[in-house]
């Protein structure tokens, strides 16, 4: 969308854009009829925001060019309907990643490396703590013996309310219902190394070219070799955030109440517990403890909030 505004620096053209990755203090921005650009930080936005997370991926940004110098700068940030969040090193305050994602995209394989629920989990927790919708895509179906392990993954998480979508980079199953998942929104993939995020993002959109391969394949990839997260915009509409800090994850603090709440069928149960701000460990007359023992509650699922709490 192009606007034109009349200011006190003059007639600017401005057009909407998204910014795609942060590049020294320079942003890589993709503007609508326009393409790619580079862009800086207009000054008032520039000492207005503090240094960090002033524009982070996924901003939706407004930017101009000024006819004399040719040069672009962002000169509107608007409001974020999302944050993917995650600690910054040291356990200072927690970093906003990627702004604006539609949905998270838990990446994991039956096998090589095998299904694990911790892994599972923390993952959906970030999700849930940050308010953003998870889809599991389960990888690596063509495997032998996959169907059972996604069996049980299905039945543990359809339940809860999460959609499991079952893939294969191999042999294409899922893909189609994958691109339409990810047509036209913001998806972030996250997920451990080597469960094949990048092979089945190649499978969707085999223009992104993204490395793959068993070892540190991390190096160089596309025109940039970068270590912070960037998006990747898909031929059929919308972006993936690429994020390579999230194959391990830590999370921030969160908080003992936030995270039972980050575990949606702890919600209900957790209304019922005799004290308030119960952490589902040890108190008496806990209803989340006597849902586990029911088996309303899985078991698995109890064991990844026990480990999540004791890391917090
Ligand atoms: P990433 O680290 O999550 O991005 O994983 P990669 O995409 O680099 O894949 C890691 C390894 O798993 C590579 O050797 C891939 O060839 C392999 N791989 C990826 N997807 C599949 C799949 O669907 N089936 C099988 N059998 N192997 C896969
Ligand atoms: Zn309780």
């Amino acid at each position: 969308m192009r606007q034109t505004t009349s200011s006190a620096e003059g007639t600017q053209h401005g057009w909407g854009g998204r910014g795609l990755e942060a590049i020294g203090g320079l942003y890589r921005v993709q503007v609508d009829e326009v393409g790619e650009i580079e862009a800086s930080l207009r000054g008032r936005l520039k000492h207005a925001a503090r240094a960090v997370d002033r524009v982070v991926t996924g901003d939706v940004v407004m930017v101009s060019n000024t006819s004399s110098s040719g040069s672009w700068t962002i000169d509107k940030v608007q409001a974020r309907d999302s944050r993917l969040v995650r600690a910054a090193p040291g356990g200072q305050r927690p970093k906003v990643v990627v702004a604006n994602v539609d949905h998270v995209m838990v990446v994991l394989s039956v096998f090589q490396p095998a299904f694990d629920f911790r892994s599972a989990d923390r993952f959906l927790v970030l999700g849930e703590a940050c308010g953003i919708p998870s889809v599991i895509i389960l990888n690596k179906m063509d495997l032998p013996g996959a169907s059972a392990v996604a069996e049980k993954v299905l039945r543990t998480y359809e339940k809860i309310g999460y959609a499991v979508l079952s893939t294969s980079a191999q042999t294409g199953e899922g893909v189609e219902r994958l691109k339409a998942l990810l047509k036209g929104s913001v998806s972030a993939l996250v997920g451990p190394s080597g469960v094949g995020k990048s092979s089945i993002m190649n499978t969707v959109c085999p223009k992104l070219n993204l490395r793959t391969g068993p070892v540190s394949r991390r190096g160089g990839r596309g025109r940039h070799t970068t270590v912070g997260v960037c998006l990747l915009p898909l031929t059929t509409g919308g972006w993936v955030a690429d994020t390579p800090g999230f194959s391990d994850v830590s999370l921030w603090g969160v908080e003992s109440r936030e995270l039972s709440g980050a575990f949606p069928e702890f919600r209900e149960p957790s209304e019922r517990c005799r004290f308030r701000g119960c952490t589902h460990s040890h108190e008496p007359d806990c209803a989340v403890l006597a849902a586990v023992e029911v088996g309303e509650i899985r078991k698995e699922r109890y064991k990844s909030y026990r480990v999540l709490l004791e890391d917090n």
